[in-house]
């Protein structure tokens, strides 16, 4: 199960769009992009407000300062 990340519910990751990081937000439509990923319902509500309201943005942005962790 995975998280959306704009309205929080879990849902299978077979109903959600996937999103990676790679210098900047996108669409990983067939899910196997290499990245961390962050997941948006697919319903056109909750990819407006992940994309626009840049959560999936700074989620992605979150894990990947994590992982450098240089400063
Ligand atoms: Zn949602």
């Amino acid at each position: 199960m995975r998280t959306c990340v704009s309205c929080r519910q879990k849902m299978p990751k077979t109903d959600l769009v996937r999103f990676v990081f790679k210098d900047d937000v996108c669409e990983d439509e067939r899910q196997i992009k290499h990245g961390r990923g962050a997941y948006v319902c697919k319903n056109e509500k909750c990819r407006e407000t992940g994309l626009k309201k840049n959560k999936l943005h700074s989620s992605l942005q979150k894990v990947d300062r994590r992982n450098r962790k240089t400063g």
